[in-house]
């Protein structure tokens, strides 16, 4: 814990971002995507159930356990994590490597244990904190979402408390007072993307 996060002026092709749930990753990376398409996001495997609204393959590739189970044996997840104690998540490896192979950045939404299994694999990779202005404000915005039980609800604001202690591990951190700001301040850590 609390070793040095590198040089925080270092860019790159391959963006690792994560945070604490509800601090709003998703909405930055689709304002990325809205005003830089040429910034590859990656699309997780995740077992938990589709969100309402949510679309296999492009908010998530919904699998079940066996096929989770598949993709682990067969090598096909760059890393892969239990999250909030209830589903896995994990990122298909192949893709990332195509978009970086392409020149474009690239971008991965992932939670604390998966950034820190990229940080042993991909080194080269910027790791990028996204913290809420403050923790009152976090769980409004939990709170606001209403996509989650009591339970659940509770369930995530234990595992975000651990992820805010582990800010210091990251290159860079980025408070998402608003989200286009956000996400500007994302581009700019960017190599190969329009406005670098
Ligand atoms: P949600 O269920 O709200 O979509 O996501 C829950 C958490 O899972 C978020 O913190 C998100 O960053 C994380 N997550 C999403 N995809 C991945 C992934 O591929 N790997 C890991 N390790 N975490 C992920």
């Amino acid at each position: 814990e609390g070793a040095p996060a590198g040089n925080p002026n270092r860019r790159s092709r391959l963006i690792v971002l994560a945070g604490p749930t509800a601090v709003g990753k998703g909405t930055v990376a689709a304002d990325v995507r809205r005003t830089h398409p040429e910034v590859w996001l990656s699309v997780s495997a995740t077992t938990r159930q589709p969100r309402p609204g949510e679309e296999n393959g492009i908010h998530y590739w919904f699998v079940s356990d066996e096929e989770f189970d598949a993709m682990i044996e067969r090598g096909d997840l760059l890393e892969w994590a239990v999250v909030h104690k209830a589903a896995r998540y994990g990122t298909p490896r192949g893709p990332v490597e195509l978009a970086l192979a392409s020149g474009h950045p690239a971008m991965l939404e992932i939670d604390l244990q998966g950034a820190r299994q990229v940080r042993e694999t991909m080194p080269e990779a910027l790791f990028v904190f996204l913290k809420p202005p403050s923790w009152e404000e976090l769980v409004r915005r939990l709170v606001g979402r209403g996509t989650e039980s009591e339970a659940e609800r509770e369930r995530r604001l234990e595992t975000a408390r651990a992820e805010l202690a582990a800010e210091s591990e990251f290159d860079v951190t980025i408070v998402n007072h608003e989200v286009h700001a956000a996400a500007e301040q994302l581009v700019a850590l960017m190599v190969g993307s329009d406005s670098s």
